[in-house]
């Protein structure tokens, strides 16, 4: 990778302009060679983050978002595995956005994320998210169409206001190709330790795919904004997705630069306090 870009800057949809995800291959390698050189550096990203979050932890003033969304298999939990597998759990507020529940159902589609939102110090990670509510929703039009057509701007305020606050968000499309999904879905049948994964539904889903991916396509366009840009990483191939995302989290949170808070302690004062009575 040239000096001087980030793996952001080669992921990135640029505010204004089309997601063009038709362009985009799953399996291409943006910014790594070869799965040989990512090893490597993925466990260097890994090391960078413990400390980065450790740090941002100890600061307890801003927080990091980390939104992934994709299709069935794209590996939105393969990436909570691998990319979160050296960092403190304590600092973590993860979230897995399923169906929302009667309760959820009763108020605006926001309620149940501005509740999962990270604190202060966190690294928030949300698998699915308020996406959901323009993509399976309009897909399966579980909402009128005016209703959801709003929910574009609706959103771009809400993490607007989000990352006023102090949060950095990330927004990852994990981009997969159809191909790729059935070979996933299949790999899923041969292997026992696996069929608990199967959802038939994931089938019927899979017929929508056009549509599904009309649907990403507005709303990484449409909500691709300063504040809150989204990457599109490709995603066919299972190291290249866990080496990009956790670059750009890497990325992310060494520019926030976290520091530890210096309390002012009277360090000879309370040495003197530890002294064993004589
Ligand atoms: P999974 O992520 O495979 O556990 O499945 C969660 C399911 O919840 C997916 O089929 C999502 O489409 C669905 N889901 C998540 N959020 C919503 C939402 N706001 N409205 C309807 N379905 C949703
Ligand atoms: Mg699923």
């Amino acid at each position: 990778m040239a000096k001087g870009t980030s793996v952001r800057d080669l992921l990135r949809v640029e505010p204004g302009e089309p997601a063009a995800l038709e362009d985009r291959n799953p399996r291409a390698t943006p910014g790594v060679k070869s799965r040989s050189k990512a090893v490597p550096q993925m466990a260097e990203h890994l090391r960078r983050l413990e400390g980065l979050q450790e740090r941002l932890y100890a600061e307890s003033t801003r927080s990091v978002l980390l939104v992934l969304q994709g299709m069935d298999t794209s590996g939105k939990d393969g990436t909570v595995k691998h990319v979160f597998s050296g960092v403190n759990p304590a600092g973590v507020r993860m979230t897995a956005f399923k169906q929302p529940t009667p309760e959820e159902q009763r108020h605006a589609f926001l309620w149940r994320i501005r509740r999962a939102l990270p604190h202060p110090g966190e690294v928030g990670l949300f698998n699915r998210s308020h996406y959901e509510d323009v993509l399976v929703v309009r897909v399966h039009s579980l909402v009128p169409e005016p209703v959801w057509q709003k929910r574009y701007i609706e959103i771009n305020r809400f993490e607007e206001e989000v990352a006023a606050s102090g949060t950095a968000i990330l927004k990852c499309f994990l981009h997969m190709s159809y191909d790729e999904q059935r070979s996933r879905l299949l790999a899923r049948l041969d292997d026992p330790n696996k069929h608990w994964k199967f959802k038939e539904g994931d089938i019927g889903e899979r017929r929508l795919w056009a549509q599904y991916q009309a649907a990403y396509s507005d709303a990484v366009e449409r909500c691709s904004t300063q504040p809150a840009p989204w990457y599109v990483v490709p995603s066919d191939r299972k190291w290249y997705r866990n080496w990009a995302i956790g670059a750009m989290l890497v990325e992310t949170l060494a520019e926030m630069d976290p520091r530890y808070p210096d309390p002012g302690l009277e360090i000879d004062r309370l040495r003197n306090r530890l002294a064993p009575p004589n």
